[in-house]
């Protein structure tokens, strides 16, 4: 099997592209051109957007956190409320349009990979709602810090195989389903997580999200009649970032900032922050680099010797050693900044936004609150934020318990 095919085609600048084996590239060639056909078919749009409005809760609320704003003091903050999405994250958007994509193109049987399981869910969801048959990939870590979402997959109908090789995380799940895909792409969609992976996939995901930020736009306009000064959002692969960010790219007065898992801190190795800067005396030798992995090109978190490294996060879905291509792409023309917060800082925004505004977010979007946290203080009051709520928290409640012991003061 030869490897990597460069082509022009899906590339942000130096990033993204298609480098997969040879035996996949009649396959996304298939796929790319139905999702063109798609795009443009407004009855594949209306039946998605119906969808949307009647099965997942569309739209959104987009909530003013007022008690969170007067305690830190500074700017307004607006959280979207994905969490509010059924199945509790902004995963659905995506799984159901690729599903009836799937459909679409004839494909009965769905793979997919999942790491904090919303994924998964989000798949098995849409599966069952169109009568597909659905195989989630999951690392053996994952599982065992998920339970609850394996649980709701199988109950869907869905075949959940566990993956024991590797770090036994995400990056592992995504190796088996495109393994797995490569046997059986005559009959098997692939539906890829996050705006991740070879051409199509970031482009088609990120359309499939970007609902996140045309629907905050509008409900933004109508609540102050201005566009805000901030938007904020975590970044694992980058989905749920790029689809508040997408509708709001041309306005230069918004400033964009996606959040990275710092894991344990950057000085510790053990995190997932691709766009950090290394610590300066390189004690860790763990290091993002332009590499590809999984199909595209941006930048990879690698060892010395260029060996993928090991990521670290308290949040299953963060916790991945690249980062979607756009994100990469729109960092270097300086039109969105990148940070991290710690498992330490997502904790204390776990607890914040619980205490304040009686919402418990998901352990990954709790890095943006974090965020959140540092910024809005030093911001005018009348400025404003828009924060990302990814994801409910009811997934991570035997972490946070743990990690923050029961006694919750
Ligand atoms: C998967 C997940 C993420 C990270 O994925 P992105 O593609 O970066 O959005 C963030 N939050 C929640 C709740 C998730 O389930």
């Amino acid at each position: 099997m030869t490897a990597t095919l460069p082509t022009i085609k899906g590339k942000f600048g130096p990033y993204g592209g298609q480098f997969v084996p040879e035996t996949l590239m009649p396959a996304l060639a298939e796929l790319e051109e139905a999702y063109e056909t798609a795009k443009a078919d407004l009855d594949f749009q209306a039946r998605f957007e119906h969808l949307l409005k009647t099965y997942v809760g569309r739209p959104t609320p987009l909530t003013y956190a007022g008690r969170l704003t007067k305690h830190l003091g500074g700017a307004k903050i607006y959280i979207k409320r994905e969490d509010l999405a059924h199945t509790g994250a902004h995963k659905i958007n995506n799984a159901l349009g690729q599903a009836l994509l799937a459909q679409r193109m004839g494909k009965q049987r769905i793979v997919a990979e999942t790491g904090a399981g919303q994924h998964g869910v989000g798949s098995a969801t849409a599966c069952a709602l169109l009568g597909l048959e659905c195989i989630v990939y999951m690392g053996d870590v994952d599982i065992a810090r998920q339970r609850p979402n394996v649980f709701r997959m199988q109950l869907a109908g869905t075949e959940v195989r566990p993956v024991s090789s590797g770090s036994r995380t995400l990056k592992d799940a995504i190796n088996e389903a495109i393994r797995d895909w490569v046997t059986n792409v005559e009959t098997t969609h692939y539906l890829l997580g996050s705006v991740l992976g070879p051409h199509p996939y970031p482009t088609m995901v990120r359309d499939f999200q970007s609902v996140i930020g045309r629907e905050a736009r509008a409900q933004i306009l109508e609540a102050e009649g201005r566009l805000p000064d901030l938007l904020i959002a975590c970044v694992g692969g980058g989905s749920n970032a790029i689809g508040l960010f997408h509708s709001f790219i041309e306005d230069q007065g918004v400033e964009m900032l996606g959040v990275e898992a710092g894991g344990s801190g950057i000085q510790s190795g053990r995190h997932a922050a691709r766009f950090a800067p290394p610590p300066a005396n390189g004690e860790t030798g763990v290091e993002a680099k332009l590499g590809v992995l999984h199909g595209t090109k941006s930048y990879v978190l690698q060892t010395p010797d260029g060996q993928i490294a090991e990521t670290h996060s308290i949040s299953a879905g963060l916790d991945y050693p690249s980062v979607g291509p756009e994100h990469a792409w729109l960092r270097d023309q300086e039109r969105a900044g990148y940070t991290y917060a710690t498992d330490d800082e997502a904790l204390a925004g776990v607890k914040i936004l619980s205490e304040m505004e009686g919402i418990i977010p998901a352990l990954e979007s709790a890095h943006a609150v974090a965020e959140v946290v540092k910024r809005a203080p030093a911001m005018p009051k009348d400025s404003i934020i828009i924060v990302n709520l990814s994801g409910r928290g009811d997934k991570d409640l035997d972490t946070i318990m743990r990690e923050l012991g029961t006694g919750v003061s």
